[in-house]
């Protein structure tokens, strides 16, 4: 890897960050706040968030057996993905590489910020080869994003050439574990200490059913932990969504269960999707839900919609015509999708 001061932006390493009142003053002890211009009624929603988390990232640790500082919290995952382009990539100049298919968010980001984004086809099974991605790499490539498992394709990446790019590539490669959870395969959260480039990214939205608080995990070394705190907003993470979180590790127990179920589900699901008539195909999934081609992606989309079932239609994307991906829902949920299709006739939609 690069020194990481060669990696970031110029303007970013030399960035004074914002200092807020919560920042200069953290103790709980003193009783009287009259440093930050909030209104003295209305408690606790009167008083500004801790911008650094250090409650729930205390939790979180603990949960995920990882030194809180190491931990950057955002707005979603959404906020951990755009960060770095911001931290690493300068506009017009810099580039990210990046399997194709795989998660929309990386490319929209890029090219928010104004980044160059080279994708990489995914072979047949769906798997890359680290060779492939350098290749594509040139010293203006600042990061390369990893999905694993993937969606749409809902695959997990094969370990091997995760660590061979982690192992040969100069700049910063970006692990998006968002169904981690719903994987037999360890995370890389442990091999933090072996690959100082290494960002890895989960989420509260899906083993965790917190889509709605929006709030997403990053966890890198602490260098390029520090560097994407000097860059959020200072409150990024609301009272709310921290207070929420912090209530759902307490009950983590609830959302173990929830894999569980989730996982059985799936098995089922997907032996009787085996079975239909339109079912041409189902793919190997380590997620929340599986990629399956069927006879006419489309024409089965509309056919549900009217039968007020929606999933999500994936025909457009790479190596996907005639997918659809199906997210595992509760059991009568799966059970009335699975009569609907049951009900199918080819000539019919
Ligand atoms: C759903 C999903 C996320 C989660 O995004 P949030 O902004 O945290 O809701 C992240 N990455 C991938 C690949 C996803 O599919």
């Amino acid at each position: 890897m690069k020194p990481l001061k060669e990696l970031t932006r110029p303007n970013i390493w030399a960035l004074k960050p914002y200092s807020s009142a919560r920042d200069e003053y953290s103790g709980k002890e003193a009783s009287i706040f009259l440093d930050a211009n909030e209104n003295p009624y209305n408690t606790p929603n009167n008083r500004y968030p801790d911008p650094l988390q250090r409650e729930l990232k205390g939790l979180i640790g603990r949960v995920k057996k990882v030194s809180p500082d190491r931990i950057f919290l955002g707005n979603g995952s959404d906020e951990a993905i755009d960060l770095p382009f911001r931290a690493f990539c300068r506009p017009g100049i810099d580039n990210v590489v990046a399997i194709d298919p795989t998660y929309g968010m990386y490319q929209v980001c890029a090219e928010v910020n104004d980044v160059e984004y080279r994708k990489v086809q995914l072979d047949e099974n769906f798997q890359f080869k680290a060779a492939d991605l350098l290749a594509a790499a040139d010293e203006h490539t600042k990061l390369i994003f990893l999905c694993s498992p993937n969606n749409p394709t809902g695959n997990r990446l094969c370990r091997e050439e995760i660590l061979t790019l982690l192992r040969s590539f100069e700049g910063l490669v970006i692990l998006d574990e968002a169904y981690a959870d719903f994987s037999n395969e360890a995370s890389f959260l442990q091999q933090l200490d072996e690959f100082p480039n290494l960002i890895i990214l989960q989420t509260f939205s899906k083993a965790w059913g917190c889509a709605g608080i929006r709030l997403g995990m990053a966890f890198a070394s602490q260098e390029i932990i520090n560097l994407l705190n000097k860059i959020k907003y200072p409150y990024n993470v609301n009272r709310l969504t921290q207070q929420e979180a912090i209530h759902m590790i307490e009950k983590h127990y609830q959302v173990q269960q929830w894999v569980e179920s989730l996982l059985h589900e799936r098995t089922r699901l997907m032996q009787e999707f085996q079975k239909l008539a339109c079912c041409r195909r189902i793919y190997p999934t380590d997620a929340n839900f599986f990629l399956t081609r069927v006879s006419d992606a489309k024409k089965i989309y509309n056919y549900l919609v009217d039968k007020g079932i929606i999933v999500r239609n994936r025909s457009s994307v790479t190596l996907c015509q005639d997918c659809l991906r199906i997210t595992i829902g509760t059991r009568p949920e799966n059970d009335t999708l699975l009569e609907a299709l049951k009900n199918y006739k080819e000539e019919e939609a």
